[in-house]
C-alpha cells in the first residue's frame, strides 16, 4: 500500500475544489492508497514563518530563518505542527498539492505550508557544500524516491495561458512550483492537472472533469516525470550554476532546464 499526501489549500468546503477532495480521496482510497490529508484551511494552518516557529531559540538573538529553522530542525526543537507535516511528508509515496490558481500562484496559505514545513537541513542545506558540489537539490536530497503532483483550477481559458497567450505560458508559470519547489529538494514531478475555465463548470463539466482527473490518479507511478535536468549530473558547471556553453547554445529561459 503506497501513501499519498494530499496538500489542498480551498477555504470552502463546498466549492468544486471542494467537491474535487472529496472525488480525489475516494478515487485513491479505492484503489487501496492511503491518503494523508493536510486541509490546509480547515487545520487553520499558520502560514507565516517567523520566530514562533522555533520555540527553543534564544530570544536575545536576532532571529535568522535559516540557522534557526536548521537548529531546531537537527534538535527536534520546531513547532509541532511543522513536525507533523514533516512526518507525512516523510511517510509519503506521492504528494499531491491541490489549489485554485491565484494571482499566478498558489494560495498564500499553502506558500506558507512550504515555507515552514521545508525546513533547513531536510529541504535545503541538504548535502556537501563546496565548490565541487553545490548541495543536494534539483533531482537530489530529501525527497528523491517520491512523486509529486499539481492539480490546479483556473479561471482562465487554456488558450489565455497557451505559447502566445496574455498570462503567458502555464508551464512558465508553473515553474517556481515545479522545478523551485519540487524539483529542488528531489520530487519527481509529473504533469500537472488542470481544470480550465472553473467559471463554466456544471454538472455535466464536472464529471468530465472527475473522469479525467481519476484516469491521472490510476496512473500516478505510471505517467513519465518531467525530464529535468540534475544540478549535479555534468550538464551544470559548477560552482556558477550555470547550463554548460555546448548544452542549448544560444538558448535561455525556463524550458533550457528540460533535457531534450
Ligand atoms: P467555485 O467557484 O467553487 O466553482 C466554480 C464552478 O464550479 C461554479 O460554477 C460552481 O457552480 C461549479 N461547481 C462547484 N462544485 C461543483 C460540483 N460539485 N458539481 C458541479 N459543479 C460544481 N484565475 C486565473 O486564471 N488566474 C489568476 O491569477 C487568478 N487569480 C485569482 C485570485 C483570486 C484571489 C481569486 C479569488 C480567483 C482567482 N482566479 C484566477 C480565479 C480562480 O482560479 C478560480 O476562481 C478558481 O480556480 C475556481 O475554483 P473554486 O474551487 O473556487 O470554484
Amino acid at each position: 500500500m503506497s501513501h499519498v499526501l494530499l496538500v489542498y489549500a480551498h477555504p470552502e468546503p463546498r466549492s468544486l475544489n471542494g467537491a474535487l477532495k472529496r472525488f480525489m480521496m475516494e478515487r485513491l482510497e479505492a484503489a487501496g492508497h492511503q491518503v494523508l490529508l493536510s486541509d490546509l484551511y480547515a487545520m487553520n494552518w499558520k502560514s507565516a514563518l517567523d520566530a514562533r516557529d522555533y520555540p527553543a531559540r534564544d530570544p536575545e538573538q536576532p532571529f535568522n530563518p535559516s540557522l534557526d529553522s536548521l537548529q531546531a530542525f537537527n534538535e527536534g526543537t520546531q513547532s509541532a505542527d511543522i513536525a507533523r507535516e514533516q512526518e507525512k511528508l516523510r511517510q509519503a509515496d506521492a504528494v499531491i498539492f491541490q489549489f485554485p490558481l491565484w494571482w499566478m500562484s498558489m494560495p498564500a496559505i499553502m506558500k506558507g505550508w512550504v515555507e515552514r514545513v521545508y525546513a533547513a537541513g531536510l529541504a535545503y542545506g541538504v548535502g556537501e557544500h563546496s565548490d565541487r558540489h553545490w548541495g543536494d537539490r534539483y533531482g537530489e536530497g530529501s525527497m528523491v524516491g517520491k512523486r509529486a503532483m499539481l492539480v490546479v483550477t483556473i479561471g482562465g481559458w487554456e488558450s489565455h495561458y497557451g505559447p502566445r497567450g496574455v498570462n503567458g505560458p502555464i508551464d512558465d508559470i508553473l515553474f517556481p512550483i515545479h522545478h523551485g519547489m519540487l524539483w529542488y529538494p528531489g520530487f519527481e514531478v509529473i504533469a500537472p492537472h488542470l481544470v480550465w475555465r472553473t467559471g463554466k463548470v456544471d454538472e455535466q463539466r464536472f464529471a468530465q472533469e472527475c473522469a479525467a482527473l481519476g484516469e491521472r490518479l490510476d496512473t500516478l507511478w505510471q505517467q513519465p516525470t518531467m525530464r529535468w535536468r540534475c544540478q549535479n549530473g555534468g550538464d551544470y558547471t559548477i560552482p556558477d550554476l550555470t547550463l554548460r556553453e555546448d548544452i542549448a547554445p544560444g538558448q535561455s529561459g525556463f524550458g533550457i532546464h528540460l533535457r531534450s
